[in-house]
């Protein structure tokens, strides 16, 4: 049994500027300033096209915003967008560890103090923590199932608002295998993350697993 339930979350609920700037920072790392300016358009984001949120933890933005860009980089990149989203995402991690290192948790751990197995477990459990202190309806469980690590996000932003016939939250992913990769000190590709449950295709919750390749 567990304690959490999936969250039924308004249409038009606020989220963070600073976790639109990071994707937003992200994008333009991946695509260019051309290319974030194509997306932002497609997803009738213009007015953030030279004026991007500012970066703070005020709730200046909206999740559908955040999980409509999403959906305009998978629409504008086309085959590739899975592998994209990806790349962004773990860009968007490294800004986010750079810029705001509370909102990601990953402050007031000290990695080095811990034996190298639970420094995964402890970055996801930190990122769990950042997001839940910073965002009201944020409900996330980090669990250890035979030594595979299951992130399972109830109140998902990602794909707020989204219908999909698979999995669609490929950015969310792209985070979790950098944040493998800040834990442990190797390259990304040695970890794998399959979103194995997702809002967007009518799941409850949206839920990765993690493994070592
Ligand atoms: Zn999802």
């Amino acid at each position: 049994m567990s304690a959490y339930e999936p969250v039924e979350l308004p249409e038009d609920v606020p989220y963070v500027n600073a976790m639109l700037l990071q994707m937003m920072w992200g994008i333009e790392e991946v695509m260019g300033k051309h290319g974030l300016n194509a997306v932002l358009q497609e997803s009738k984001l213009d007015r953030y096209i030279d004026n991007p949120p500012p970066n703070n933890l005020e709730f200046g933005v909206l999740a559908r915003e955040y999980a409509g860009l999403n959906e305009a980089i998978e629409q504008f990149t086309g085959r590739a967008g899975k592998g994209m989203l990806k790349r962004i995402g773990r860009s968007s991690f490294r800004w986010g560890v750079k810029e705001q290192s509370a909102v990601m948790g990953l402050a007031g751990i000290a990695l080095k103090a811990l034996p190298s197995r639970l420094r995964k477990r402890a970055v996801l459990l930190g990122m769990r923590k950042g997001i839940m202190d910073t965002v009201d309806y944020a409900s996330i469980e980090v669990k250890d199932e035979d030594g595979v690590l299951v992130f399972i996000d109830y109140a998902c932003v990602s794909c707020h608002t989204r219908h999909a016939e698979e999995s669609v939250c490929h950015l969310y992913a792209g985070s979790l295998q950098e944040a493998m990769a800040y834990a442990t000190g190797k390259d990304f590709q040695e970890f794998e993350v399959f979103e194995t449950l997702c809002r967007a295709k009518g799941d409850g919750v949206c839920r990765f697993e993690i493994r070592d390749k």
